[in-house]
């Protein structure tokens, strides 16, 4: 039945709901409300909290204009138990006539502390006279909002569609087996879809509002299933391609790591192992390694590439930035013993870059570089291992180009990528399904917690005899800049100010300086110069954020911490700390802080742990923010909420696994009811 066929949608409105995916009268069933309100109780107004939203009634005792800037219309209604405020600061002057002393007004809204009295701010509001109003029979489901559609529109629609499938003129495929809903304790789809569109007067208002009565928790589970099920189905269909066999045995595992100037730690030898399990066998590794900032990554990275290396297959590793690119091509260089590697990056043109790709097409083993590595001309000759060094810097589609790179002889690379963003372990099984997780939870020997401290800006010479006593220890430090601009010209300026303004605090140090703006050769230089201990104090913007490696550097100072988040913040003071000094980071903030901010800043003082910032970091910002904004859409639920339907992503994992392999047949099916065109949802 076309959604055209119900009255008040036209062809106008039909087109815009045809953009979220509704064309069909079914579909408009899950077009679910985002939340309720409760308009069938009047409130007494001595009752009301701060911050409840609620329905009230009163006689209007005066109304008036306060004038601040801007003039507020201020009516002040008396329910006989207290005075309440209504607020406005648009209105026409004709609202203002119309509420006269005795009338009486009906009013919706969030009550909150006014200076003399409780009140709303721009309520819902209705006049009426002695007839008293009628009040409404259930929660009025409040939809999403959705450009030229309104909410009467859509309402009265819904009304039309449930009647429908009440008289069952439509019906819903229940695709769940019904003894797992009993299990489960859920109702049936069409129950489900009636209760949350048009809740009955007796329903349990509270746990609607908080989305978590049954009904909702079965819709929920639903696109939770959907959305593992499409995860692990790009999984298996990966699984069925084939890639190169990279066994290794131990003799040469234990020659390079006889080399390295430590010991692997427990963590990363049973990662090592996983992973050279994977690649063993004949079809595509997807593995995905979480560890914490410092947990020694890289030579994880190093001994898969060994792998293919000895049975002479092709290793890319790609990382977000320049620096880290070349700073992961030395220390492998070292490793390997500057045996067959490149390096390429946008900065490597000309003949130079045709040289590189020249290379690369006749075989040479490890290829090392940035972004630039998926671009079209460049061509492998027997790609065998794609490793993607912090993967939340890069979009979907970077992956994918660069396992598409893998065509030889139609073998699929093995796929190794890396994080330092450790993330709960609900989101990662969850935006992940289709990855196998490692985690390096153990950080080398001899590490010491860096201790952080929140100083106000006002106090640069306390900052300034910290960064002189430890560059007078032999040790090094970081400042970093955080302008935050979309320029880079700008960031670049703001960070040649301030090492000019540093030189003038510390004429007796070594200082440099990088900056995006610097051109790659410059930057290099800088790095070097810093790594060699040729300067004692390195300023920078973000551009070190990721990777960067100086064990000997102790000390950092983060200018306006209050503008950055959780995870960047955890990511740059992961600069420090990497070798076995105390290890200190100043996050230096300019007041007044906000209440975000300064609870950020107390996180961060009090944890070193990357898990535990990170679960901080979901209540902040949630899970689409968390997972980086080149990720949006892999993880955005229409009603799932990671915090709070946790319990239902843990059972549906099991269920995905279950139907898969107990119901193949309607696994697609769940899919395609909540998965709206995104082929690409993917972390391939
Ligand atoms: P990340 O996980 O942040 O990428 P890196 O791979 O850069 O960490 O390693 C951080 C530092 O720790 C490097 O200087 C590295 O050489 C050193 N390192 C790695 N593994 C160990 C280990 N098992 N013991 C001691 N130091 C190690
Ligand atoms: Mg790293």
């Amino acid at each position: 039945m076309k959604i055209t066929s119900l009255k008040g949608i036209g062809i106008k409105t039909a087109q815009k709901l045809e953009l979220l995916g509704i064309k069909q009268v079914n579909d408009l069933l899950f077009y679910l409300p985002l939340r309720y309100q409760d308009k069938t109780k009047i409130s007494k107004i001595c009752d009301l909290t701060f911050g409840q939203t609620a329905l009230i009634e009163g006689q209007v005792q005066r109304t008036y204009l306060i004038n601040t800037h801007k003039p507020m219309l201020v009516c002040e209604i008396d329910d006989g138990s207290r005075t309440l405020a209504l607020k406005f600061f648009n209105f026409y002057y004709s609202q203002r006539a119309k509420m006269k002393t005795g009338s009486n007004i009906r009013a919706y809204g969030e009550a909150r502390y006014g200076q003399h009295m409780i009140e709303m701010l721009h309520p819902e509001y209705q006049h009426f006279d002695d007839t008293p109003l009628p009040l409404q029979q259930s929660l009025t489901a409040i939809y999403p909002k959705s450009e030229g559609i309104n909410q009467s529109t859509i309402q009265k629609a819904m009304n039309q569609v449930i009647k429908l499938l009440d008289e069952g003129e439509i019906t819903v495929e229940e695709f769940l087996p019904i003894e797992i809903l009993q299990q489960l304790h859920l109702p049936k789809l069409t129950d489900a879809l009636q209760y949350v569109h048009q809740p009955p007067a007796t329903a349990d208002s509270n746990a609607l509002i908080s989305g978590q009565h049954p009904c909702q928790q079965r819709l929920i589970l639903e696109e939770i299933l959907a959305h593992l099920l499409a995860m692990k189905q790009i999984k298996q269909k990966i699984q069925t391609l084939y890639a190169p066999e990279l066994p290794i045995n131990d003799a040469a595992i234990n020659k390079f790591c006889k080399q390295l100037p430590f010991q692997l730690t427990n963590a990363q030898n049973r990662v090592i192992k996983e992973i050279h399990q994977d690649i063993a066998k004949n079809h595509p590794m997807q593995r995905l390694i979480q560890g914490d900032v410092g947990s020694g990554k890289t030579v994880v990275a190093a001994l898969a590439i060994l792998a293919a290396f000895r049975q002479n297959h092709q290793t890319a590793m790609m990382a977000p930035t320049e620096i880290l690119a070349e700073q992961h091509c030395k220390t492998i260089n070292n490793w390997f013993d500057g045996k067959d590697i490149v390096f390429l990056s946008a900065a490597i043109k000309g003949k130079a870059r045709l040289k590189v790709l020249d290379k690369i097409k006749n075989g040479v083993k490890i290829i090392i570089g940035t972004h630039a590595l998926f671009q079209k001309d460049v061509i492998f000759s027997a790609l065998g291992l794609v490793i993607i060094d912090e993967q939340h810097r890069f979009g979907v589609h970077q992956r994918m180009a660069l396992r598409n790179k893998g065509q030889f002889e139609s073998l699929q690379p093995h796929m190794l990528i890396m994080t330092a963003t450790p993330i709960p372990r609900t989101l990662a099984q969850t935006a992940y399904a289709n990855l196998d997780i490692s985690v390096i939870d153990e950080l080398p020997p001899g590490r010491q917690e860096i201790s952080t401290l929140v100083i106000s800006n006002t106090k640069m010479p306390q900052i300034a005899e910290r960064i002189k006593a430890n560059c007078q220890q032999g040790e090094q430090a970081y400042w970093v800049c955080t302008l935050i601009e979309e320029s880079e010209v700008l960031r670049a300026k703001a960070a040649t100010d301030t090492y000019e303004e540093l030189q003038q605090w510390f004429p007796s140090l070594n200082i440099g300086l990088v900056h995006g703006r610097l051109k790659s050769n410059e930057k290099n230089t800088m790095m070097n110069q810093f790594k060699t201990h040729k300067l004692d104090l390195l300023v920078a913007t973000t551009v070190i954020e990721v990777g960067v490696d100086v064990p000997n550097a102790s000390l950092m100072v983060i200018e306006n911490a209050e503008r950055l988040g959780l995870s960047q913040l955890h990511q740059l003071r992961g600069r420090v700390g990497r070798g076995n000094k105390k290890s200190h980071c100043v996050l230096m903030y300019q007041a007044p802080l906000g209440k975000i901010a300064k609870q950020r800043l107390d996180i961060m003082r009090h944890s070193n742990d990357g898990f535990l910032i990170a679960r901080h970091d979901l209540k902040i910002r949630g899970a689409g923010e968390l997972l980086g904004s080149k990720q949006k859409g892999s993880v955005q639920f229409r009603l799932a909420d990671l915090e709070r339907d946790k319990p239902l992503f843990q059972k549906a994992q099991k269920l995905a696994t279950d139907l898969i392999v107990q119901y193949p047949q309607i696994c697609q099916k769940i899919i395609d009811r909540w998965i709206v065109a995104e082929a690409d949802i993917s972390n391939v």
